[in-house]
């Protein structure tokens, strides 16, 4: 974190055990993963003889709102502490696709020009903005990571190094920063005290202006048992119904929503001031009734994926332990959180895997937090050859397969963990 000025500091945090919305006694687990290091802080060979830091991670649904949390609370300083938080989103390519197609689809819908402002929250490396910026759209990133704010600052995108809440967002009105778009994607799940989040994106949109927001859906996250999606980072999951009630209580009105592929299956919603023009769409009326179908507002929907989550265990260990007593090599592929909740639950370290491999150099040469898995670049894999290459980034797997297709050379396979065990076989099949 750069300097001490209090705007680089998180809000402060609800107290733990209760519901960061609504405040409800949180009484019913969701699932218990054990306890591990934070995701993203890989162990450099200089640290390999220190302690890692271990921390809870048990989630648990409110009975009330019915928001999935965590309950163990860890402060986001710990998370960005050394300002050198090693996710750059511009690594992934279809990641990249995904933002320029935004970029198009919103700029065309709601009439965004030069004399518009585009303000996104954590903007990390400029990926997204970038994109306005070649259109001659006038924007902002917010980005608490310095080392991100500075590599968006070479694509020419302004950042400013602070967490987004209510206070910073006082700040920028009295500097006259009201944005005609407000975008946070992949951010919401990460603020520690969500009510001064929204209430501070209400005090900052534009009378007529729109927010868009993406995040994972709970409904995809236990429909596909995506349970390692779960990671101290990540602190709320949110089905629309309590997503849209969160909104509602700070003034704001979601009038749409889209269902993306991106994430193993998140949300794209609109919202605007609760009186601003914008029509309520259809789809906003059909995903709260497919929701309620479902069950999303009663506990039982909670109660099966604990059970869910340790059969998946079971399941990977069992096909780890034959192909290690059949003599094959097994590697990873990708260092992303959800590795690290999945290894480090399941327990699996350079007993079944020898390494990863992932494309941020900046990830490479350090070792998985937890599991202590080497992380090398991806050329590895074709000097080695290993028989099977387990993919962490799962949500990722189609680009996955098609960039690395040649391990069939050798009779090499994919492995995808999740929602359960899967073998692909590249010499069989084509991947896109
Ligand atoms: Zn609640």
């Amino acid at each position: 974190m750069t300097g001490q000025n209090t705007e680089s500091q998180p809000p402060s945090p609800p107290t733990r055990s209760t519901c960061r919305f609504c405040g409800t006694h949180l009484s019913q687990s969701f699932v218990d993963l054990g306890s591990s290091p934070l995701c993203q802080k890989h162990v450099p060979p200089s640290k390999v003889q220190e302690a890692e830091l271990y921390f809870p991670l048990h989630a648990y649904v409110c009975t009330e709102c019915y928001l999935v949390q965590l309950d163990e609370f860890v402060v986001p300083s710990e998370i960005f502490g050394d300002g050198e938080y090693a996710y750059f989103a511009s690594f992934s390519d279809s990641w990249l696709a995904h933002a320029r197609r935004y970029v198009d689809a919103v700029s065309e819908r709601f009439k965004l020009g030069k004399n518009s402002f585009v303000i996104e929250i954590a903007s990390n490396d400029g990926y997204l903005l970038q994109n306005f910026v070649e259109r001659g759209v006038p924007v902002l990133g917010i980005e608490p990571a310095s080392n991100c704010a500075a590599a968006a600052l070479k694509k020419g995108v302004e950042s400013r190094v602070c967490f987004f809440s209510a206070e910073t967002a006082r700040r920028l009105v009295d500097e006259g920063k009201r944005p005609d778009l407000l975008l946070g994607n992949n951010v919401l799940a990460h603020v520690p005290d969500v009510n001064d989040f929204v209430a501070g994106m209400q005090l900052l949109l534009a009378d007529t202006g729109v927010i868009t927001m993406e995040f994972p859906h709970l409904v995809r996250l236990i429909a596909e048992n995506q349970f390692d999606t779960i990671y101290h980072e990540h602190f709320s999951y949110f089905s629309f119904t309590t997503v849209r009630r969160i909104f509602a209580r700070h003034g704001l009105r979601l009038f749409d929503v889209e269902e993306l592929p991106t994430h193993g299956g998140s949300l794209r919603i609109y919202a605007c001031q609760d009186k601003a023009a914008h029509l309520t769409t259809e789809r906003v009326g059909a995903l709260l009734a497919q929701e309620k179908q479902l069950g999303v507002e009663t506990s039982e929907y909670y109660a099966s994926f604990a059970e869910k989550v340790r059969e998946t265990k079971r399941r990977l260990l069992e096909f780890l332990i034959q192909a290690k007593r059949a003599g094959k090599t097994v590697v990873g592929y990708g260092a992303p959180g959800k590795g690290n909740t999945l290894l480090n639950y399941c327990g699996i370290r350079r007993d079944f895997i020898d390494y990863t491999v992932d494309r941020s150099p900046h990830k490479q040469n350090n070792l998985l937090p937890g599991s202590r898995i080497p992380i090398h670049a991806p050329e590895k894999i074709f000097e080695t050859k290993p028989d099977y290459v387990l993919l962490l980034p799962w949500n990722l797997k189609e680009e996955i397969m098609s960039q690395m297709a040649g391990i069939r050379k050798w009779g090499g396979k994919f492995v995808v963990p999740i929602p359960s065990v899967q073998v692909f076989d590249p010499s069989v099949q084509a991947f896109e």
